[in-house]
């Protein structure tokens, strides 16, 4: 048990101290290093070999050719798990792992990204 004095002490102290909470979502820090959030997707190095699709553990890829030597991919990222095997697996480095975590929408079907040319960072739209 902390004496009054003590305490008394420690609550001046608190005055002038930083606020130890974050004022997010107000002010947004910088994630890790080591964050994993949703992943980027550079289509021009893509070749189409599925190694990101098979070494999946949640089945959320899904590779489609959409030319001549042309592919998009399609993650759910309702199904995914952030584990960056995909971009580990991509001996093309086409997909890497990105830092955006604000990812929550309403409806589950726009969860399902389809990363064409451009944005790299995929739309939800299916158009
Ligand atoms: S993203 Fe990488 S692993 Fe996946 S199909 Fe394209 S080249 Fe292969
Ligand atoms: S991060 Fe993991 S779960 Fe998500 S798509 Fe890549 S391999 Fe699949």
């Amino acid at each position: 048990m902390i004496r009054p004095g003590k305490m008394i002490k420690q609550v001046i102290q608190s005055f002038f101290k930083k606020p130890a909470t974050l004022l997010y979502p107000y002010v947004k820090e910088a994630t890790l290093k080591s964050f994993r959030g949703k992943m980027k997707f550079y289509p021009e190095k893509c070749i189409g070999c599925k190694m990101c699709m098979r070494d999946c553990p949640s089945g959320a890829i899904n590779v489609k050719k959409v030319g001549e030597k042309q592919f998009e991919i399609e993650i759910d990222l309702g199904k995914c798990i952030y584990c960056g095997q995909c971009a580990d697996s991509c001996l093309k480095k086409a997909i890497e792992v990105g830092n955006e975590f604000e990812l929550a929408v309403l409806d589950r079907e726009k969860l399902k990204v389809t990363y064409r040319g451009k944005p790299q960072e995929g739309t939800g739209d299916k158009a």
